[in-house]
C-alpha cells in the first residue's frame, strides 16, 4: 500500500525504476555534549540523485571515505536519509513498517566484500543458504534442501557443497555461496559492496561473469560498489563517481570510461593498467595529491580542489553545480563553465598543467 502522501505527491507513480534516490543527504553526529546532544556532524552523502532500472547495473565508484557504502546502506534501508527520498519500486522506503518492510527486505539483498565474515563458521553452507527461506517462509521446509541445491547449481557449485563449512571453501566459492543466499528469495535488487575486491584476478573475472549471466537470466538490478573503475566498467551500464559525499560525474559506462569530464575520474582512470604496453607507455599517470580530506571537514568550494591539477580561483570558493555535459551525462566541475570552457567535452582534451 502507498501512503496518502505518496499518492498526493505522485511519488509511487509508474516511473519504472526499481531504485530511485532523490536529493538524498545523510549526516551523522560525531560529537555529543554531556546531555547526549549532537554538537558536530559529518555529512557522508550530500544531495545525491540517482536511479536504477530493472536488469541494469549502476556502478558506484570512489575512494574510501567518498560516501559510496553509506549510499548502499541508504538504498538497502539499513539507514534512513536525513533529507531527500529513497524509493524502491516507486514506494518511499522510510515510511514502510511491519509486513511491508519485511517484504521490502526480501526484494533487496546485499553481498559484502569479505565472504568469510559473512557466514557463521559453525553453520553448513546449506543451512546458511536456506536461512532467508526460513526467515521469510516462502516455501515449505520440506522443499528447502531441494531449493538450496538449485541455488548452488545456479552459481556453479555442486549440491554436495551444502554439507561443507565456510572455512572448507575457497574465497571465490564462498562468494558464490553468498550470491546464492542473496538470490534465495528472488530479489529485484542486489547491492554488491566491493564483491570481488578480496578475490584474486582470475576469480574476480569468474564472479563477474557469473553476475552478468544471472542478471541476463533473472533481470535483477545491481548497485555495484567498488573503489576500482576497471572492475565496474565491465559490469555497469551506468557509472556514478563519488567524491566526499557528492556524485562528481555520472553517465553511461563507456562514456565515463573513454571521455571522462571530471579531473577526479581522469585520475582514477589513469591508475588502471592498460593491456597494450604501447598505450600504457603513452598514457600519462595522474598522481592524486595527498589523501581524500575528512568528510568531517570538507574543503570550501569544489571539494576536489585541494588535489586537482586544473584548480582555478573560483574552485576555492564555489562548489560547482551538476552540469549536463551530454545526454544522460552530468559533471560537477567549473572547467565546463569557467576558465577553459570545456562545455561538456572530455577533460582529456585539456593539456595537463605543468608545475611552475
Ligand atoms: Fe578541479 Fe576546479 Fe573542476 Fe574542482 S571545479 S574538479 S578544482 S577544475
Amino acid at each position: 500500500m502507498h501512503s496518502i502522501r505518496q499518492v498526493v505527491e505522485g511519488r509511487y507513480l509508474m516511473n519504472d525504476n526499481v531504485l530511485e534516490l532523490q536529493n538524498v543527504r545523510k549526516t551523522f553526529a560525531v560529537n555529543k555534549d554531556l546531555l547526549g546532544r549532537p554538537t558536530r556532524h559529518v555529512t557522508a552523502v550530500d544531495g545525491v540523485s540517482l536511479s536504477l532500472r530493472p536488469g541494469r547495473t549502476l556502478g558506484l565508484v570512489g575512494e574510501s571515505g567518498s560516501g559510496k557504502s553509506t549510499l548502499g546502506r541508504l538504498a538497502l534501508r539499513l539507514d534512513a536519509p536525513t533529507d531527500g527520498h529513497v524509493l524502491f519500486d516507486g514506494a518511499e522506503t522510510s515510511s514502510l513498517r511491519g509486513a511491508a518492510l519485511r517484504a521490502l527486505r526480501r526484494k533487496m539483498q546485499v553481498v559484502f566484500q569479505d565472504p568469510y565474515s559473512s557466514f557463521d563458521p559453525m553453520a553448513t553452507v546449506g543451512s546458511s543458504v536456506a536461512e532467508p527461506l526460513r526467515t521469510h517462509g516462502l516455501i515449505p521446509r520440506s522443499l528447502h534442501q531441494e531449493r538450496v541445491g538449485e541455488l548452488l547449481a545456479t552459481v556453479g557449485l555442486q549440491p554436495t557443497h551444502a554439507h561443507r563449512y565456510p572455512q572448507e571453501l575457497s574465497g571465490g566459492q564462498l562468494q558464490r555461496v553468498a550470491i546464492a543466499r542473496a538470490l534465495a528469495c528472488g530479489p529485484k535488487l542486489l547491492v554488491l559492496d566491493e564483491p570481488v575486491s578480496a578475490l584474486d584476478v582470475s576469480t574476480q573475472a569468474d564472479v563477474i561473469n557469473l553476475l552478468t549471466d544471472l542478471q541476463r537470466d533473472r533481470g535483477v538490478a545491481y548497485l555495484f560498489i567498488a573503489h576500482d573503475l576497471a572492475v565496474v566498467r565491465h559490469v555497469s551500464h551506468n557509472i556514478a563517481v563519488m567524491y566526499l559525499g557528492q556524485v562528481v560525474e555520472y553517465g553511461p559506462a563507456e562514456e565515463v570510461y573513454t571521455r571522462p569530464r571530471h579531473p577526479y575520474t581522469q585520475a582514477l582512470l589513469s591508475a588502471i593498467p592498460m593491456a597494450d604496453p604501447v598505450v600504457q607507455r603513452a598514457r600519462e599517470r595522474i598522481e592524486l595529491k595527498g589523501e581524500i580530506p575528512s568528510p568531517a571537514n570538507p574543503p570550501d568550494g569544489c571539494r576536489f580542489h585541494t588535489r586537482c591539477a586544473h584548480v582555478m580561483d573560483i574552485c576555492r570558493t564555489a562548489n560547482p553545480e551538476a552540469y549536463a555535459a551530454a545526454t544522460d551525462v552530468t559533471v560537477r566541475c567549473h572547467l565546463h563553465t569557467h576558465g577553459p570552457q570545456l562545455a561538456g567535452r572530455s577533460v582529456i582534451d585539456l593539456p595537463m598543467p605543468r608545475p611552475a
